[in-house]
């Protein structure tokens, strides 16, 4: 059969049209991920150990998760999951996995169970103690000229610096942007300039 230039660029662009038409498409809402488990109901999620963010499938029945496997659908994973992202069935149930707070004191060798205000309220008191035991509020530089002197002469210049030193913060790759972002805030506030994230070391 032969073609013209013109009906050749209509089968062209007829056989293009329908991945771009089918990506439009899953756009809009979609129904919730079939499942090879009879009677579950999926959810979607991302799951919650790394930056790389892959999609995960939830199962469920009667409330109670069945299942989690890497979401085909995701772009970033496309049904893939590392070795973490597949036990992430242990977050939600797991005997061994602890649920307090738990606390050594200096010098003991037994651990104690605390309630987390405890835990909190300790880590903010020690927090308050070591920034006010170690601030510093201005720091010398020695590139101020003084003028009107020959040869011209350096002279030791106070700058305002409000910081310490004796307190550092690293970030994890399990915070999202919005908790990177919120905790580097709270860094800066309180004067902290060893500011890390794991992901970045
Ligand atoms: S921990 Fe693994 S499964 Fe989870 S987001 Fe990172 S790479 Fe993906």
């Amino acid at each position: 059969m032969k073609l013209s230039r013109k009906e050749t660029l209509k089968i062209i662009r007829g056989k293009t049209a329908k991945p771009i038409t089918s990506g439009v498409d899953r756009a809009t809402p979609v129904a919730a991920p079939s499942t090879k488990i009879k009677n579950a109901q999926t959810f979607t999620t991302v799951c919650p150990y790394c930056a790389v963010g892959c999609g995960q499938i939830i199962s469920v029945i009667n409330g109670k998760i069945v299942n989690i496997e890497g979401d085909p659908e995701h772009p970033i994973n496309q049904g893939s999951l590392c070795t973490k992202g597949n036990a992430l069935y242990q977050i939600a149930y797991n005997d061994r996995r602890l649920t307090t707070v738990l606390y050594r004191a200096p010098g003991s060798d037994r651990w104690q169970k605390k309630s987390w205000d405890w835990a909190l309220s300790r880590i903010t008191r020690r927090i308050k103690d070591t920034r006010d035991k170690n601030w510093t509020e201005t720091e010398a530089d020695g590139t101020a000229v003084v003028s009107g002197v020959e040869p011209p002469k350096q002279q030791s210049q106070q700058f305002i610096v409000n910081r310490t030193e004796a307190i550092a913060c690293l970030g994890g790759a399990a915070l999202d942007n919005e908790e990177c972002y919120l905790y580097s805030k709270l860094a800066r506030a309180l004067g902290i300039v060893y500011l890390e994230h794991q992901a970045r070391i």
